[in-house]
């Protein structure tokens, strides 16, 4: 099915509507999901799941995350961190790093399965969208690139990757989902000074983080 581009914006101010009565409350984050084509991370002939508040796969076994779950995340990392340099580990399709940068931030980000990794690399050149990325294991950061006001995880961890968290400037903060392979707490990771303070949030289900400080890939499955 082929997707135009009038039914693509009137669908996305309607996703940002139900975002909104789901409780996402801050513009710039809402003014982000209004800007960004998201069916633009989706293959043409899915384009029409784009708008739906739903996770959707991409391929290799991984998803897009549901457009409710991504907002959550960056209200939290606006409240926290409202400007800087953010790494997100997980690109996937590359929607959430698109949101990243249409929220002003200067963003990193790092994926681990190579066809994704070259799929969102198309469509951030497609869409001129300034991202930095790396093909590798997130769960160890981008020491070279370190310190990051902000660390968004888009896969779920077993425990708080140290060395990601050390990449961390003073009184930035990691949001991630923390908690077991069936389900997770999205989780806040403040550094202050060598300390790690963290805070609980809802709960939610994401795909594992899958290296050196994550899951080993045989306890994936
Ligand atoms: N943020 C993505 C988006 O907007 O489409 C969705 C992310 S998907 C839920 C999780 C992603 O994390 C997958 O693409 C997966 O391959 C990736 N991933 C898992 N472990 C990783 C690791 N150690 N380093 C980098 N990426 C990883």
């Amino acid at each position: 099915m082929t997707y135009e581009e009038g039914t693509c914006t009137e669908r996305r101010h309607a996703m940002v509507n139900q975002l909104r009565r789901y409780g996402i409350a801050d513009e710039r984050v809402l003014r982000a999901f209004d800007t960004v084509p998201r069916h633009r991370f989706f293959p043409v002939s899915e384009r029409a799941f784009a708008y739906d508040d739903a996770a959707f796969p991409i391929g290799s076994g991984q998803t897009i995350s549901q457009p409710f779950t991504v907002a959550y995340m960056t209200a939290i990392l606006a409240q926290r961190c409202p400007s800087g340099k953010v790494l997100e580990i997980g690109t996937g399709s590359g929607y959430q790093a698109a949101i990243l940068d249409a929220m002003g931030y200067r963003v990193y980000t790092i994926e681990r399965i190579e066809e994704l990794y070259r799929r969102s690399g198309e469509v951030f050149e497609e869409l001129g969208l300034p991202v930095q990325r790396r093909l590798g294991d997130g769960s160890l950061g981008w020491p070279e690139e370190a310190p990051f006001d902000g660390i968004v995880v888009t896969a779920a961890a077993p425990d708080v990757p140290h060395t990601l968290a050390g990449q961390l400037e003073d009184g930035g903060c990691m949001i991630i989902p923390l908690g077991g392979i069936d389900g997770q707490r999205m989780t806040v990771v403040t550094r202050k000074g060598d300390e790690f303070v963290r805070q609980s949030y809802e709960a939610f289900a994401f795909v594992p983080l899958i290296g050196r400080e994550g899951w080993r890939d045989d306890e994936s499955s």
